[in-house]
């Protein structure tokens, strides 16, 4: 649920308002615009210096002796980037949350007077403020009591900052939709629950088509199916389109997702960490996300999104080690490991893509442990086949406030995905290392010749600690990344 009223902006702080935020520089001094206030509150910076306002402590909750009323005083970041003032906003956010205060007036400065905060990063500490209130409580017998504030963004530039609170809503509105769906546990997020519930989407204009494992057969997507094909659930392919920019949906944007909604491993069952593994599906549900925000923000862009939905379970039917299995390209594979799913089901996806004749595939997987191993939990890693696309995408994560990091694509990495009785096999021989490299040069030989990128956020989409912006748990990592990708479009 989201924790206020629908955005609002004024001129002039709401005389009915029992608790105001204000901004301080990195010096100290208000940068709000206090023109606002009552009465000049004269006391604040010096309060605010008392309260040992840093980077560590970010906002704290004040009482005016002079009639003010009561104040988070909020630190701008000594080093600024979006991600900071994401962990500002989210700062703000917990000092709030412990209070009753309900009616809260956020001021800010005067953009054309004070040079310290630019409009984007107003949007960035909306972002984190607003989704530091996100909790998944489907499940609880005891729903917590959400206090639904009236919020009131107090501003000078009203035209131009509503447009950067309204895209921080659809962005963290969009992060939600993520977050829920892989907080889900498989027994009930299953493949064609995650297919239903992207159909609900519809309301919001995406066109969505959900093909069953008849329609997935007659398209040759023999991979996708060998995987999903050890559990009870059936699998799923879902497409859906947000036609922003003409109602054919031509050359498109495709983006593509790994949804395995539980991975046990196959028969190549993994031996630890098997409750994180309902979290295999983040890919799909960035994407899923990301289409919501779109939608929302009437994108003028084409956008078709592929998520490949299953579950990858040791059944009786499970395929094997040592399997050689087909694909929809044509390629035959060997698998030398049943838990090196995703780049199967992903390979008949990109395939699928590329007949759409998109003019750029961004595929998003949590694919790798060996990703984890070289960039932890604070950076995606990219892999791009075009140099302009790399820019894009770069541009599009610093925007967004989301950390990623390009490795290599290589024709000496690509052979060590050789197989001498297949086309390809699914994994590199033991030992050989560059584990998140090799999967994405595998995913490289179904891209035909279209510009095409991977992005390997097994240690992004979700996290095991509180990071300052986002709780344990999913984070909704490529939701902003992949907004602002499609508006460069
Ligand atoms: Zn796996």
């Amino acid at each position: 649920m989201f924790p206020f009223s629908p955005i609002h902006a004024a001129s002039a702080r709401p005389s009915d308002s029992d608790l105001s935020v204000l901004f301080f520089n990195k010096s100290h001094s208000c940068i709000s615009d206090l023109s606002h206030l009552a009465t000049d509150p004269t006391a604040l910076p010096e309060q605010a210096s008392q309260l040992g306002l840093s980077d560590k402590n970010r906002a704290v909750l004040t009482t005016a002796s002079d009639g003010n009323g009561h104040f988070i005083l909020a630190q701008c970041p000594e080093q600024p980037s979006a991600h900071a003032y994401r962990q500002l906003g989210a700062s703000i956010y917990y000092a709030l949350k412990p209070t009753s205060f309900n009616e809260v007036a956020i001021i800010w400065p005067d953009l054309t007077v004070e040079k310290s905060l630019e409009k984007s990063d107003c949007m960035h500490i909306c972002q984190g403020f607003y989704g530091a209130g996100y909790q998944f409580a489907t499940h609880l017998s005891d729903k917590p009591e959400i206090l639904v504030r009236e919020l009131t963004h107090v501003v000078q530039q009203r035209q131009v900052l509503m447009r950067q609170f309204d895209y921080a809503e659809a962005i963290v509105l969009g992060q939600h939709v993520t977050k829920d769906l892989m907080h889900e546990p498989p027994n009930v997020l299953t493949p064609d629950n995650f297919a239903k519930r992207i159909q609900k989407m519809t309301s919001l204009g995406l066109q969505v088509d959900v093909m069953d494992e008849a329609q997935l057969k007659a398209e040759n997507m023999h991979a996708l199916l060998s995987v999903g094909q050890g559990s009870s659930q059936p699998s799923r392919l879902v497409t859906i389109r947000w036609c922003g920019h003409s109602a054919d949906c031509a050359d498109p944007l495709a983006l593509v997702g790994k949804g395995v909604c539980f991975d046990s491993g196959g028969i190549n069952i993994k031996l630890s960490q098997l409750t994180d593994m309902k979290y295999d599906m983040g890919g799909a549900a960035s994407i899923v996300g990301a289409m919501h925000a779109m939608a929302r923000l009437k994108v003028p862009t084409n956008v078709v999104g592929i998520v490949a939905l299953v579950e990858n379970m040791p059944g009786g039917n499970a395929y094997r080690p040592s399997d050689i299995i087909g694909s929809r390209a044509g390629k035959s594979i060997e698998v030398l490991n049943t838990d090196a799913e995703g780049r199967l089901i992903l390979a008949d996806a990109i395939d699928y893509a590329c007949d759409l004749k998109p003019r750029a595939i961004v595929d998003l997987a949590t694919l790798t442990g060996a990703v984890i191993v070289g960039l932890g939990h604070e950076y995606a890693g990219l892999f791009c086949n075009q140099d302009a696309l790399t820019d894009n995408i770069k541009r599009a994560a610093k925007d967004g406030g989301e950390k990623l990091w390009q490795l290599p694509l290589d024709p000496a990495y690509d052979r060590m995905m050789d197989s001498t009785i297949a086309d390809v096999s699914n994994l590199s021989a033991p030992g050989s290392g560059a584990g998140s490299i090799t999967a994405a040069q595998f995913l490289q030989r179904f891209a035909r010749d279209i510009p095409w990128a991977h992005i390997d956020i097994a240690g992004t989409a979700w996290i095991s600690a509180h990071n300052g912006v986002h709780a344990k748990g999913a984070t909704g990592y490529g939701v902003a990344t992949l907004v602002e990708l499609a508006k460069q479009y």
